[in-house]
């Protein structure tokens, strides 16, 4: 696929799936209920899509336990389950195409960018967790002679995962690819806003081998199936990932149930730190992509950005360049290189940020809705200057494309402006000194910070944040602990 045409002509063949998906086959809602998928490029209604009540939330849950009681999957070998998830992994590059136009059409990301970072990336979970399974022994602790200590990690059971609009398919395999690996069952609860490629990903795991009743999927609106699922007393574990705010509900559900354990992955404000010491124009082409990637709707985006006062004026002339350099297109035309918001609401949300920022510092690019062939939701690179640390923009999470500038005097006080957040997901620090990379990655408190680069993360590398940004972590091996359980069993000889 390399034109605008290629991709607009798969656009119109594909018919998505939109149904709820329990017990390996698609079904209505009990109740019948719906919601509009709506593509935000172009305001046209994509289709219906089933909307989950807390009934089907039930009917999904109690498959999902079925499938657990009856082993086929939670009991079956780690190779097996390895097989299984490589050729998942399979699948979903063989249906790349298909699932990167989902997640564009669903919510406006460049179709590109999804094809060529999205679905490598979300094949390469699968693979790597699948990998992952059959290379992890037990413990045996030490104990008093005449006995036997075996410490085993045993899946726990169901897993609500429950997942934000951002990155649709990825942020879905990020929870589905470890709790499966690891020998659990999965209810999956994706965001109302972008629900497509979830759906057609159940039914490729039943392909690739997966029992049925192991993974389901249940679109529906966050405070209808989100709220059934995190308040259900067969769940034994959500895995969220979406704003502050909605993590903190989840904590509350589960107090007023189970008690079952909350994993969160939540927000952001993630500062960029750039000192004169370093590669201005790595640091400057970085910061681009930082603060605008997928329209600036990435948790870990960096957007605010801390210059030193001796280099602010050059920075940012060169900054404001490459941003208007970025301009809004259709996000099937390979040529766009920024697409459209997830919908009206948000877009109305980011542009509020905006216009209430120009009280409190100066707009140096951006600022404006537009739209492409007279249609779609799309908001220009914005660049706010001069902002004191009380604004708006410096403390809240937009999670469009916006970027909030400030400057520092010294080493100490971009420390602390970098820190004064009650998020800690991530931070990017630029310097050529080591000794002063080292000294500020140890003060900076972010899951990750990345020297000279922007948002590092890798499959092995783990993904989560300090402070109100969550708990646990997402990616590499670590991530198969928030999905299993140590169990100890002592045996007298
Ligand atoms: P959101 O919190 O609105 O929604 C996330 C999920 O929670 C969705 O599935 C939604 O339906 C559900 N939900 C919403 N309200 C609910 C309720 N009352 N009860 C139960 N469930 C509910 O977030 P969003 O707008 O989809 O995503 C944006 C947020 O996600 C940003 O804050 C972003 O930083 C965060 N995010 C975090 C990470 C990370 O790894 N830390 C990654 C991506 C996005």
């Amino acid at each position: 696929m390399t034109t605008l045409e290629d991709w607009t002509r798969l656009a119109g063949e594909i018919t998505p799936r939109t149904e709820i998906f329990i017990d390996g086959k698609y079904r209505a809602a009990a109740s019948g209920a719906t919601f509009d998928s709506v593509n935000p490029a172009t305001g046209e209604l994509i289709a219906p899509v089933a909307s989950a009540d807390a009934t089907d939330v039930d009917a999904a849950v109690a498959s999902a336990r079925s499938a657990f009681e009856a082993g086929t999957w939670s009991q079956s070998s780690a190779s097996h389950r390895k097989r299984v998830l490589q050729k998942l992994s399979e699948l979903v590059l063989a249906h790349g195409e298909e699932l990167a136009l989902l997640d564009s059409i669903d919510m406006g990301k460049l179709v590109t960018e999804a094809h060529t970072v999205d679905v490598p990336s979300a094949a390469e979970l699968f693979a790597f967790y699948g990998e992952a399974v059959d290379k992890q022994s037990g413990e045996i602790a030490p104990t008093e002679p005449g006995n036997l200590a075996l410490v085993t990690r045993e899946p726990l059971g169901v897993i609500g995962a429950v997942t934000p609009w951002n990155f649709p398919l990825d942020l879905a395999v990020w929870k589905v690819a470890p709790a499966l690996a690891a020998g659990n069952s999965v209810v999956l609860k994706p965001a109302e806003q972008a629900p497509l490629s979830s759906i057609r990903l159940a039914e490729l795991a039943v392909e690739a081998g997966l029992p049925e009743g192991v993974l389901n999927v249940v679109p529906g609106l966050g405070p209808t199936a989100g709220a059934a699922l995190g308040r259900h007393p067969g769940v034994d574990v959500i895995a969220f990932t979406g704003s502050t705010a909605t993590g903190k509900r989840f904590l509350r559900y589960a107090a007023d149930s189970n008690a079952k354990q909350v994993w969160l992955e939540c927000g952001g404000k993630s500062p960029n730190l750039v000192f004169p010491d370093a590669d201005l124009d790595a640091a400057v082409d970085k910061a681009i992509f930082g603060a605008f990637y997928n329209q600036g709707a990435v948790c870990s985006s960096n957007s605010r950005l801390l210059l030193h006062e001796s280099i602010a004026d050059e920075f940012l002339a060169e900054l404001v360049k490459r941003a208007t350099d970025l301009r809004p297109g259709n996000p099937l035309d390979p040529a766009s290189t920024l697409g459209a918001l997830v919908d009206e609401n948000h877009t109305h949300r980011v542009i509020g940020f905006i216009d209430r920022a120009r009280a409190d510092g100066e707009v140096l690019t951006g600022g404006t809705r537009e739209t492409v062939d007279g249609r779609g939701c799309y908001v220009t690179p914005t660049i706010v200057a001069n902002l004191p640390s009380t604004a708006e923009l410096v403390t809240e999470e937009v999670f469009g494309p916006v970027l909030a500038v400030q400057t520092f005097a010294d080493e100490a006080q971009a420390i602390s402006m970098a820190n004064d957040t009650v998020y800690g997901l991530a931070a990017s620090v630029w310097t050529r000194d080591l000794s002063r990379a080292h000294r500020v990655s140890a003060a900076l408190r972010a899951g990750t910070v990345s020297v000279n680069t922007v948002d590092a993360l890798s499959p092995q590398t783990p993904f989560g944040g300090f402070k109100q940004s969550g708990f646990g972590r997402d990616l590499s091996l670590h991530a198969l602990d928030k999905y299993t359980g140590l169990k100890t069993t002592w045996i007298a000889l």
